[in-house]
């Protein structure tokens, strides 16, 4: 399942590609074109317009979020589309949107602190803007962040 976000949710967007989903996010776009690009490409879109949500009552993908809050938001989006087993943090490029490519331990050595080449259990790298990635630091306020939101599922789903 793929995203459009509306101009209101980039923090959405930006997180639920950390979580290796692929979102369009457009600082600024009509309406017409978030609408246009969902049905092209079979998007999902996601807005907190609740005019648009309105003006596109008869097509099917689309998502209004209900919350202000981005961790909310992003709860909302994989409780109510069921997508919490396709979560898979750290495998897109929060920027490009790209999927990540696995980069080894050997060749990141260059290119991140000692710190991370030595404690971090995988690394990535973005194929368009060669940005690198890693996992299992549990040191950073990202991981953290994924840690919390994963929790807030578990205890849904244990009570
Ligand atoms: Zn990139």
């Amino acid at each position: 399942m793929t995203f459009v976000a509306d101009c209101m949710l980039g923090r959405l967007a930006k997180w639920l590609k950390i979580l290796g989903f692929d979102v369009l996010f457009f600082p600024k776009a009509e309406d017409r074109d978030l609408v246009e690009i969902a049905r092209r490409d079979g998007r999902v879109l996601l807005t907190r317009d609740t005019g648009l949500i309105e003006r596109t009552a008869k097509r099917p993908n689309r998502l209004f979020v209900r919350s202000d809050v981005w961790e909310d938001q992003v709860v909302q989006v994989l409780d109510e589309l069921e997508l919490w087993n396709d979560v898979r943090p750290n495998t897109r490029c929060i920027e490009c949107n790209l999927p990540l490519k696995t980069l080894t331990r050997e060749r990141a050595r260059n290119l991140v602190t000692p710190y991370v080449s030595e404690n971090a259990s995988s690394f990535a790298i973005c194929p368009g803007c060669n940005r690198v990635f890693w996992q299992g630091t549990h040191y950073g306020d990202m991981e953290k962040k994924i840690a919390k939101l994963l929790d807030r599922h578990k205890k849904d789903i244990t009570g």
